[in-house]
């Protein structure tokens, strides 16, 4: 689901890991060696197999089995995601959507610089620094424009040889072709322009490392956007996504990396403590959210609920400059103001459905809090959505506490 950033700051788990293989029996460690293999392995095997994994999937995440032409789109996905994602772009990604996307991320951009200002914890030096860190931001939008370059796929899928009945064959060499690709990759320069993503799947994501955020053409539907919908859709949706992934920047561990996407402390040292102290803030309010008598995991989740409060506040002052320009149409029979309908807007784009048994294992493992907790957890910090429902103040949608970073 999105939104994913990519995975960093995890270096305690390296070193917390030897002391756990060094305490391990030496079954144990076999039997995960073999795991590890096996069941990368068996979804791509014959329906005896895969049964087993529907099994398997069903006891932990409570999840039925995918449908067949589920399972196919996600493999060719991986295995050639540029492939995949040139009939996509050509036939059902609507005109102009790649620049109206880069359009919004300008306004957000501008948004958050200008929220910049009024930040009284932070002091000047920091937020000279802040807002040179969003203008050294690159984005990447949609699908990288080799994708309409025949020679260029070609080359890219040259060394595949595929064959129609060898299935299991053809995954192989897959992954032998990019594991080749990845060691030729080794001590080579970084290159920044490179895709990490497929362009169809669902997700946004924000590199630290490169200072980088990125939409991919999957997640530019319904319900985060649709060409056709009125502004306040737009921004209480994909806007909201992509003021998350700029806050990403600025939680708890982006912070830590400078527009140049090195880690140091570029922060003066007031600011770096005022952060901290509202960070606990957040910690506090999202572990009291429960679902399934599983609680939310405050500090797990940390970077997650500061991108999206960031995301939503942010988007909002966008929509709001917008709104003094352009009259925004109203729904048919619906009596809902434009303000009302943003935060409609955000609301829907969160509307889940879960089962026990995922919310058991994702409150342990997943860094982003379950959606109904995404909805309430940056709506109660809103200084908008009071006034866009008047909510009376000290009411359960607009406590007197608010927790506030961006
Ligand atoms: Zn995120």
């Amino acid at each position: 689901m999105p939104v994913n950033r990519l995975s960093y700051g995890h270096r305690p788990t390296f070193t917390n890991l030897t002391d756990v293989f060094a305490a391990a029996n030496e079954s144990t460690l076999e039997s995960y060696a073999k795991w590890q293999l096996i069941g990368r392995y068996l979804p791509r095997l014959d329906s005896d197999f895969l049964s087993l994994v529907d099994t398997f999937n069903e006891a932990t995440t409570g999840q039925g089995s995918r449908q067949r032409y589920q399972t196919c789109i996600s493999v060719t996905q991986n295995i050639m995601p540029l492939a995949l994602a040139r009939p996509y772009t050509d036939y059902l990604l609507p005109n102009g959507t790649k620049e109206n996307v880069t359009e919004m991320i300008e306004e957000v951009k501008e948004a958050f610089k200008s929220r910049l200002e009024d930040k009284d914890w932070l002091d000047d030096t920091t937020k000279e620094r802040c807002a040179e860190k969003v203008d050294a931001m690159t984005e990447m939008v949609a699908y990288p424009d080799q994708i309409s370059n025949d020679t260029y796929l070609d080359e890219l899928y040259a060394l595949f040889n595929m064959t129609e009945d060898g299935y299991f064959e053809n995954y192989l060499q897959y992954i032998i072709i990019s594991n080749v690709e990845n060691f030729a990759s080794l001590r080579t320069p970084v290159d920044k322009s490179v895709w990490l993503n497929a362009p169809t799947a669902v997700n946004a994501y924000y590199s630290p490392q490169f200072n980088q955020f990125v939409f991919l053409e999957g997640i530019l539907n319904s319900p985060f956007f649709h060409a056709g919908w009125p502004e306040y859709f737009l921004y209480g949706a994909l806007g909201v996504i992509i003021g998350h992934e700029l806050t990403h920047g600025f939680d708890d561990e982006g912070q830590q990396y400078d527009k140049d996407g090195i880690l140091h402390q570029w922060w003066t040292n007031s600011s770096v403590e005022a952060f901290r102290e509202r960070q606990t803030c957040f910690e506090e309010q999202y572990s009291q959210y429960e679902m399934f008598g599983y609680n939310v995991s405050g500090n797990l989740t940390l970077g997650e609920n500061i991108a999206d409060n960031g995301g939503l506040h942010t988007s909002y002052q966008a929509f709001q400059k917008l709104m003094n320009t352009t009259e925004q149409p109203m729904l048919p029979a619906l009596q809902y103001t434009p303000e009302q309908l943003y935060f409609i807007g955000y609301a829907q784009s969160w509307c889940s459905l879960y089962t026990e048994e995922y919310i058991a294992s994702v409150t342990k493992t997943d860094e982003h809090s379950p959606g109904p907790f995404r909805v309430i957890g940056a709506i109660v910090n809103s200084k908008e959505f009071p006034e866009a429902f008047q909510c009376k103040e000290g009411s359960a949608m607009n406590p007197e506490d608010k927790c506030e970073l961006w």
